[in-house]
């Protein structure tokens, strides 16, 4: 497997020299985070340091779920166009939110709409040879709205549907409240990479590992039962953390 970072965790300041520091520590490769500031300059600085490319698709603003047609003719424009844009970088996956009903009484008539939609996104997503990962998300605690996939059953048949893989985001399913082995298991060759946080398991903290309950222990074990030869991305919370404090502990672990 491979040792992948978020650029959510290096905040909006980032520079070619952090860039360097990231491929100096060993990192495989990066996720982009489209949502900020620069992360078309971030495309660049990933690529003169010949760190390999992802993408976590933006979200804000975006419902893949909408009911709203216009709504959804945007968000299917804006997740194109960075399809496209990770093709000219050589990117190989696209992470994503499924979006979420409006309430949770609209939930079933909302997955119906979602998977054609998902045929939809991965149709353009294979024209750019890319990877579409589904994450799953922390539910709604009022049951209000109902993100999509925000319970493993529901997460699964939507990837199985499409044809698509899974982003398993641990710190999530730990809120979630499912086993990470057995979730794992379920995924097998359908898991295509996986985001790496730590927690308390009420909130999404984005702790570095270690630091809440320890979520990622014996995830390498888990990893290695299937096979899995992909991305492990750490998702560090850059609002308590510096790059620095990442770097550190990777040298710590020194993994
Ligand atoms: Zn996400």
């Amino acid at each position: 497997m491979e040792k992948w970072l978020s650029l959510w965790s290096i905040g909006q300041e980032g520079t070619l020299s952090d860039f360097q520091a990231i491929k100096n520590a060993g990192f495989d490769g990066i996720e982009i985070w489209a949502e900020q500031y620069r992360s078309k300059e971030y495309l660049d600085y990933a690529k003169q340091m010949e760190l390999k490319i992802g993408i976590h698709l933006p979200f804000h603003d975006l419902n893949l779920a909408t009911p709203d047609s216009v709504v959804y003719e945007r968000t299917l424009n804006v997740f194109t166009e960075w399809l496209e844009t990770l093709a000219e970088y050589g990117g190989q996956h696209a992470t994503f939110h499924g979006g979420y009903a409006w309430s949770s009484e609209e939930r079933d008539e909302t997955l119906v709409r979602v998977k054609k939609r998902l045929l939809q996104l991965d149709e353009k997503a294979k024209q750019y040879g890319i990877d579409l990962l589904l994450e799953n998300l922390i539910p709604d605690k009022l049951n209000y709205c109902h993100h999509i996939a925000s319970n493993v059953e529901e997460w699964l048949d939507l990837i199985q549907f499409a044809n698509i893989k899974a982003c398993l985001d641990i710190g999530h399913l730990a809120v979630m409240g499912n086993d990470m082995e057995e979730t794992i298991g379920k995924l097998g060759s359908s898991l295509g990479a996986v985001h790496l946080s730590d927690n308390d398991g009420k909130a999404d903290l984005h702790q570095l590992p270690g630091e809440g309950n320890n979520l990622s222990k014996g995830l390498h074990d888990y990893l290695k039962n299937i096979d899995f030869s992909g991305p492990v991305v750490y998702e560090i919370n850059p609002y308590k953390y510096s790059l620095q404090d990442i770097l550190n502990h990777i040298a710590k672990v020194n993994v």
